[in-house]
């Protein structure tokens, strides 16, 4: 039998669809992924720590706890979850054909929230098999407590409120923690420039780009440029994170709904629709604007709606 609503993904954006879905009783399907995009199921809140802007927590909340709260929420009303990855769809005609890992079946709904994932950057010595995950990374919260970052110089490259959060979370093991940044103002919020700008163990490193990751074993320097003046100079650091933004999990749809140029969804006005009717996107997968746990969850709420009425215009 056809699932009413497939949804794919697993941080706020699915689970608030899963919530309002469920009580609509309309038995919601919900495959949270097995490191799909290299992210734990959950999405990204599992990858930080406290969480201080998600109404109802006024002490703040730890990312992973929050999520496992949206999860429990959404099997409280009947969600049933699979610790499965979608890896196929098929949306030329409706009932919509998908395969995960280990099974396949169909929908009358989609509601793609598969979110996005951090991206990494290609200078020499940080790929697979060099550098990468020997003092490279791209989640302080996940390896900065590693015994080699102890009392070390770090370095977080990146100006946005990832880069402020994860380089503050260092402070905590190493420093000085350097912030390296291709502009001369950060992009980051202004409570989250003011902790940067405040913390005495960081450094900014303004106009700066990495240009190189050196080391035998383990990372022991990177190089750097100056942007104003091109002069390049080595910093010994034994640790590199990385907090240059995200790329959508979209790949897996193979071109069948339309995105933008870096593959984000696009939804129409006011709406969580997608150019295939009976298929909606919330979250991360459809918005590089405003990219917050609250928004993921309101669009997730709206694709839930949507594709009950739907359903209903259907019969
Ligand atoms: P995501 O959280 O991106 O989750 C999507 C999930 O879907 C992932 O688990 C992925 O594995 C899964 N998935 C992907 N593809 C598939 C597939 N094909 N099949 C099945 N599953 C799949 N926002 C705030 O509001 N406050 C904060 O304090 C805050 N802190 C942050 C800290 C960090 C370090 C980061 C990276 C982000 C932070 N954000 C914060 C942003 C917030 O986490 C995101 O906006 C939000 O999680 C997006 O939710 P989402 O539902 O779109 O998907
Ligand atoms: P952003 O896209 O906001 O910032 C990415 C940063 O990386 C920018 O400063 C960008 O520089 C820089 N960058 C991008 N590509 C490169 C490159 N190739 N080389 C060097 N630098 C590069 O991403 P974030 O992950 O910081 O934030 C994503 C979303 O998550 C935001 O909406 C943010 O508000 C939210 N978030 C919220 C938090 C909170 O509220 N506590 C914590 C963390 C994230 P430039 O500025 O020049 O473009």
């Amino acid at each position: 039998m056809s699932h009413r609503v497939l949804i794919i993904g697993s941080g706020p954006a699915a689970h608030t669809a899963a919530i309002y879905a469920a009580r609509a009783e309309l038995k919601p399907v919900l495959f949270e992924g097995f490191l799909a995009g290299g992210v734990a199921a959950g999405g990204q809140l599992t990858t930080t720590t406290d969480v201080e802007n998600f109404p109802g927590f006024p002490e703040g909340i730890m990312g992973p706890d929050l999520t496992e709260r949206f999860r429990a929420q959404s099997e409280r009303f009947g969600t049933t979850i699979h610790t499965e990855t979608v890896n196929e769809v098929d949306l030329s005609s409706r009932p919509f054909h998908f395969k995960a890992d280990t099974q396949e079946g169909t929908a009358q709904t989609i509601i793609i929230a598969t979110g996005a994932t951090a991206k990494r950057l290609d200078i020499p010595g940080a790929s697979d098999g060099e550098l990468w995950q020997k003092g490279i990374s791209a989640c302080a919260v996940c390896d900065g407590a590693l015994p080699a970052f102890r009392n070390q110089p770090l370095a977080v490259i990146g100006g946005g409120d990832s880069a402020v959060e994860e380089a503050t979370f260092l402070t905590k093991y190493g420093s000085p923690v350097y912030i390296v940044h291709r502009r001369d103002e950060l992009r980051a919020s202004k409570i989250m420039q003011h902790r940067a700008l405040t913390n005495s163990k960081i450094e900014m490193l303004w106009s700066h780009v990495v240009t190189e990751a050196k080391g035998k074993d383990f990372l022991e320097a990177i190089r750097v440029k100056d942007l104003k003046t091109d002069e390049e100079r080595d910093v010994p650091v034994a640790g590199l994170f990385f907090a240059i933004g995200h790329t959508p999990n979209t790949a897996f749809l193979n071109g069948q709904i339309d995105t933008d140029e870096q593959g984000y969804i696009i939804t129409k006005p006011d709406s969580t629709a997608t150019n295939v009717p009976g298929v909606f996107a919330a979250g991360d997968a459809q918005d590089k604007k405003w990219r917050q746990a609250v928004t993921a969850a309101g669009t997730g709420c709206m694709a839930a709606l949507e594709a009950e009425h739907f359903l209903t215009a259907q019969g």
